[in-house]
């Protein structure tokens, strides 16, 4: 089976692991602080908190901007159950913005005219959390124009998009947002096996992540309520989590942000072959923008109803043939723990009609140019000329 994505693991990841097993350190130490640094530079923001998943990290992210009972989350309903969920940890309500039909991302019009009508029922959200779709930026400048005007928060999901740009500048350099979740899941850009990473510009909200990761306990006096006992002595000012990232994990992370570039690289090779030899099918293939420069986590094709294949014909066509197709994303909002919640088919159309047509393609920097032929070829052989 070809999957739609995977993990590519270099000698150099395996020695740097190795490295570690042989160190005095195996859980968070050294190499997680040398993985912090380096992609804090790499994103060009100063802090940068990693945990073991990013689900971890939207949830200190919620916790640390005060998210709680009353208050409201919204984000897109086209993402991981993880974006929204992080509001549900936090005893918050979640509510969701419809998509764009071309980007799959959050809709700015769809934002701007919900937040008019929220702010007449009293109801702003106190967070919004953009989804980079596929690797490729949200409208952040509209999005940031729009925190300003109402006064809420921005984390950016950027669990798909690290290596990816938005206006010349790396994802994940918070300009516009207070935080950025990143996702090092062996299915994204690069990984750590499970892990995760909160970047911030803000020093309160570092201090704050980092001790949410490691229960809510703080070795630095300055915070202290008491005097020091001695040199074992902490304090737990705050209710954290054990979310910590492991000296293993981290050192594979490090080096697989070496090859980052390599992998965006490929990734957009690959993407650009299908660009050029999918276009004459009845597909809607992917729009880039061109404020950014998309990672290509994904590659998701949309088959038209107006084509006379429906999506679920040429999945099942293609897996057949051994080929892991996959859907990102069924909307959250019709999974039935949100169906509970008081959601329902039709209340954010634009996600729904997408999902009724989408099919995300094998691409992973792995993919040999072979194998990328026979996933064209399958999908030509779908829909045969007339
Ligand atoms: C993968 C993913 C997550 C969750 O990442 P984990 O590291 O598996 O917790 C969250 N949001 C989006 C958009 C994702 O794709």
């Amino acid at each position: 089976m070809i999957p739609y994505s995977r993990q590519q693991i270099f000698d150099a990841d395996i020695k740097a692991v190795v490295d570690v097993l042989k160190s005095d350190w195996l859980t968070q130490g050294p190499a997680v602080s040398r993985f912090e640094g380096a992609l804090a530079d790499y994103c060009k923001t100063p802090y940068a908190v990693a945990v073991n998943s990013a689900t971890s990290a939207l949830h200190i992210a919620c916790k640390a901007l005060g998210l709680g009972p009353g208050d409201f989350l919204w984000t897109s309903p086209n993402t991981f159950v993880a974006s929204a969920n992080c509001a549900l940890y936090c005893g918050a309500s979640v509510d969701f913005v419809d998509i764009d039909p071309s980007t799959y991302n959050m809709s700015v019009e769809a934002l701007a005219a919900k937040l008019i009508q929220s702010e007449k029922l009293g109801r702003l959200p106190k967070i919004v959390v953009p989804v980079h779709f596929a690797g490729q930026s949200c409208d952040m400048r509209a999005i940031r124009a729009l925190a300003d005007r109402y006064g809420f928060n921005i984390i950016e999901d950027a669990s798909h998009a690290v290596g990816g740009q938005y206006l010349g500048e790396p994802i994940g350099g918070c300009q516009y947002s207070d935080i950025t979740v990143l996702s090092f899941h062996p299915v994204k850009i690069i990984t750590t096996g499970e892990g995760g990473m909160a970047l911030t510009r803000n020093a309160d909200l570092h201090h704050r992540m980092a001790m949410l990761r490691s229960h809510g306990i703080t070795r630095d006096s300055g915070q202290m309520s008491e005097q020091p006992h001695g040199a074992w002595y902490y304090e737990q000012i705050d209710l954290g989590f054990n979310f910590r990232m492991t000296d293993i994990h981290a050192a594979l992370g490090w080096s697989q942000l070496k090859v980052l570039g390599q992998f965006i690289e490929r990734r957009r090779h690959l993407a650009d072959r299908y660009d050029k030899r999918l276009k004459e099918l009845p597909l809607q293939l992917p729009v880039c923008i061109p404020e950014s420069h998309s990672a290509l986590h994904l590659y998701v094709v949309r088959v038209r109803s107006e084509s006379g294949r429906d999506r679920r014909e040429v999945f099942e066509a293609l897996r057949a043939k051994g080929i892991g197709v996959n859907v990102h994303y069924i909307p959250v909002h019709r999974q039935p723990y949100y169906r509970k919640l008081g959601f329902k088919a039709g209340d954010f159309p634009e996600a729904e009609r997408y999902y009724e047509e989408a099919i995300s393609l094998p691409l992973y920097p792995a993919l040999d140019l072979t194998q990328q032929d026979f996933v064209i070829q399958s999908l030509q052989s779908c829909f045969p000329r007339v």
